[in-house]
């Protein structure tokens, strides 16, 4: 079976539609097919703003709300990246194999600096904790959205490259991609892609709104001044986020959706559209309050899947010490 791993942060108080249909709908898919390791990292969180007490209860929230979406533990290791130390310490040994130059090329961070006040070494060296998070694995396929790509290519160069310079010690890691919803956009701002971190109030749909609350951020998203249904990225930037949100969830195509809504304008399909995410979204939010309710249940399963983890980690991150002259971990 390959091994299949990817992760979430702890960024909010609840996941939206971008982070479904970009990676979280393949990770509950990949399951069945491969050797899952899926993870909250809040390691990955604390490189922006935060309170201590609400990362915390975010990493609960974000745990619940992947088993709700079906994420079973029977099936994969399900963790808190921070149960598992051997990710930052080998990020430490990645970190002196990446140039500066290579990490400053990274768009992600030049993109959350600036909209920091105050900019951490840590948002830097970001990929290269992700890095580790990956290679620690032996990870074959990270389904990821479309926003992950240029730091899955960096993963991918360190890899080569320590294996090239120590010897064959890290599986070469492929994207998971799926094309069709690798980024939704912002339902206010449909330039910009849907994010936990910096939504507009109005523009991010997450899963455990109330289904009111979806369907009147449905119904006012941004469109255009036409009237017509038409997937054309560049010029219908708004319509065609929404073409690509109805075709995932609703198990259709965008061309029958072109067809289906030709000559009726947009409020018919906004108002179906808001049906289709409250029917579908809908019951995410009972099914994590039932998660949430038991505590030690939900702790139960991941100290359980961090135990998993380590035993995954641990040899990696030894054999790793061992390329490089480390002594051994004791
Ligand atoms: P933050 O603003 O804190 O970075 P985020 O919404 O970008 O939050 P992450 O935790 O960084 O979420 O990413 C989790 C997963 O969701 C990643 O695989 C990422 O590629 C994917 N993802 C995030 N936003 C989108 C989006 N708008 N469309 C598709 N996939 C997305
Ligand atoms: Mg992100």
């Amino acid at each position: 079976k390959p091994r299949v791993l990817s992760g979430i942060q702890p960024t909010s108080d609840s996941f939206h539609i971008g982070n479904y249909l970009g990676a979280l709908r393949q990770w509950v898919a990949l399951q069945d097919t491969s050797d899952a390791f899926y993870m909250v990292v809040d390691l990955h969180a604390i490189t922006v703003d935060h309170e201590p007490k609400v990362l915390h209860q975010r990493s609960r929230v974000s745990a619940a709300q992947l088993l709700a979406l079906g994420v079973d533990p029977e099936k994969s290791a399900l963790f808190v990246q921070s149960q598992v130390p051997e990710h930052p310490m080998l990020a430490w040994i990645l970190g002196a194999e990446t140039g500066f130059g290579e990490a400053s090329r990274m768009t992600q961070f030049k993109d959350k600096s600036a909209k920091q006040e105050r900019t951490t070494v840590g948002l830097f060296t970001y990929p290269i904790l992700q890095a580790a998070d990956i290679l620690l694995y032996q990870t074959d396929q990270v389904p990821v959205g479309e926003d992950q790509r240029q730091h899955l290519e960096l993963t991918r160069d360190l890899a080569i490259r320590f294996n090239t310079t120590y010897g064959q010690t890290f599986i070469v890691p492929e994207p998971h991609i799926v094309k069709e919803t690798a980024t939704i956009k912002d339902l206010a701002e449909p330039e910009k892609k849907m994010s936990k971190s910096s939504a507009s109030p109005r523009g991010c749909v997450y899963l455990l709104d109330e289904p009111n609350q979806m369907r009147k951020k449905i119904k006012s998203a941004v469109t255009d001044s036409e009237a017509e249904v038409r997937y054309d990225v560049e010029h219908k930037p708004g319509v065609s986020n929404l073409l690509n949100i109805y075709a995932a969830l609703g198990n259709t195509t965008i061309e029958k959706l072109e067809a289906e809504y030709a000559g009726r304008g947009y409020g018919d399909f906004k108002g179906d559209l808001a049906e289709v995410v409250a029917d579908s979204l809908g019951p995410i939010a009972a099914r994590t309050k039932e998660y949430l309710a038991d505590k030690a249940e939900l702790d139960r399963i991941l100290t359980a899947g961090a135990e998993k983890a380590r035993q995954v980690a641990s040899r990696t991150l030894a054999k790793a010490y061992k390329k490089v002259g480390f002594y051994p971990p004791v």
